[in-house]
């Protein structure tokens, strides 16, 4: 294990709270902590709690429980130090900055669980996962995390890679011995096969799982005026967009997180698609084609109490590209005319007055209903949640399609063994058994500091 400098942060989110958590990792941790407390400890009994007053330059700074985790069997593997302290802005620093000042340093984000993954104690994907958990919005994505977190791509990929090593050996064989050996291709066509179909699986899930758990984007749509922004703040249960009776005021695109029976979505509101030659409005209604463009699910929002005009089929043109839900608001003061009928005559149609909430719970179903393929996608073993994951896994396949071609072609064994490394090689990437400082950097800097 190299050896690292010791580092400290407060694990526990900062504000003020029962207890806080203060991490400490690296060889000499002990020691350091150990130079703070009142009463000594020299040899101390891993995972066993001690309770000791935590002296600074002016008296006492807390009474805390700590423990001494002996490396390997830590969370990073390295010599580490927990000391549980009384939670609050206030008394949380000052027994960090005593430990900073007894010798370490501020751990930067994520470096924990980045000596975790140096010190083979976690691989990329389950590194990934730790900080998808604590950033979970729903339930159901939080399992997900967890089961990555216990190992679930990391298993899959290893078994992948696996069978490739074992057609590697193969074909290496005879390429050593040409004359002496010749490689089973039907075997190998048949492990090659198995390990296609087994990608191709999780591939297709992936569109959707990753998706999900980035928020399955829910844009809502219409032109000025038929309740966009009511009918956001309805669904958010709160009054976040500013609702006026002068069109075209929600000009920018406005967006927040919302669970609706269970599932996250990234709920926006765009500001009225219409052709207009006024100028801010435009870059709305460009703004407005690209949300629906990266939109998962659209919600176009018609007013009976305006009808159904030029605007409305304009928008209603680029909607139908998506899976959709078409909503007739205002049903608490108008009837729906027939022309509305007619033009949606195929259509999903929900009823709802944003203003009163009728008809809330049949839309929310609606919403479900279409989102139903993102939520299955969270369930079962492997679920790739990163666009990482999606793009090595994708590229893998990419290479073994390309090595069966190749095997098909009757081409020579050294081809077909150049597809099936790269195809390892980007397994390989998925958990880090491969990796670069870049992307190392790219994924723990996006960890909070502390984890
Ligand atoms: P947007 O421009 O599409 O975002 O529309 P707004 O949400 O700003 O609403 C425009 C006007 O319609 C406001 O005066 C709202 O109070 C009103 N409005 C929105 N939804 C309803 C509804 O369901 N019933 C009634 N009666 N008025 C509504």
């Amino acid at each position: 294990m190299k050896q690292t400098d010791v580092i400290a942060a407060i694990a526990s989110p900062v504000g003020s709270g029962a207890i806080s958590v203060i991490r400490i990792s690296g060889e000499e941790s002990w020691k350091i902590v150990n130079s703070t407390l009142n009463k000594k400890i020299t040899s101390p009994t891993p995972r066993q709690i001690y309770k000791r007053l935590i002296v600074d330059n002016n008296g006492v700074a807390d009474e805390v429980l700590l423990v001494f985790y002996k490396s390997p069997r830590s969370y990073t593997g390295e010599d580490m130090v927990e000391i549980f302290c009384h939670g609050g802005y206030v008394v949380t620093n000052m027994v960090l900055n005593t430990i900073l000042n007894a010798g370490a340093r501020q751990a930067e984000p994520g470096e924990f669980t980045k000596r975790a993954f140096l010190n083979g104690k976690l691989d990329l994907s389950e590194a990934e996962a730790v900080r998808e958990l604590i950033e979970a919005k729903a339930e159901n994505e939080a399992r997900a995390y967890l089961k990555n977190l216990l190992g679930g791509i990391r298993k899959f990929v290893e078994s992948l890679r696996q069978n490739l090593m074992e057609i590697m050996a193969e074909i290496e064989v005879e390429l050593d011995y040409p004359d002496d050996f010749e490689m089973d291709k039907e075997r190998i066509e048949k492990k090659l096969v198995m390990v296609k179909d087994d990608m191709e699986e999780i591939v297709k899930k992936a569109e959707y799982s990753v998706r999900a758990s980035q928020g399955i984007r829910l844009v809502i749509v219409g032109k000025p005026n038929v309740g966009k922004s009511t009918l956001f703040n309805r669904l958010l249960k709160e009054d976040r967009a500013i609702v006026t009776s002068i069109p075209g005021t929600t000009r920018d695109v406005i967006s927040e997180d919302i669970n609706i029976m269970g599932q996250y979505y990234k709920l926006l509101d765009t500001a009225g698609l219409r052709s207009s030659e006024d100028h801010v409005e435009k870059i709305g209604v460009e703004r407005t084609r690209k949300e629906i463009n990266r939109g998962d699910i659209i919600l176009f929002v018609v007013d009976p109490t305006q009808g159904i005009d030029e605007q409305d089929l304009e928008i209603y043109s680029i909607v139908r590209e998506k899976p959709h839900i078409i909503i007739i608001n205002k049903v608490d003061i108008s009837n729906i005319p027939q022309e509305i009928c007619n033009t949606f005559s195929e259509e999903k149609i929900v009823k709802i007055s944003a203003i009163t909430g009728e008809g809330l719970e049949n839309l929310e179903n609606a919403i479900n209903d279409l989102a139903k393929v993102y939520v299955e996608s969270l369930s079962g073993n492997v679920i790739l949640t990163t666009q990482r994951q999606k793009e090595l896994l994708e590229s893998s396949l990419y290479h073994i399609k390309e090595a069966m071609k190749s095997l098909y072609n009757g081409f020579p064994s050294d081809i077909i063994s150049i597809d099936i490394r790269k195809a390892i090689e980007k397994l390989d990437a998925i958990t880090g058994r491969n990796f670069t400082d870049d992307l190392l950097d790219t994924i723990f800097s996006n960890f909070c500091v502390g984890k």
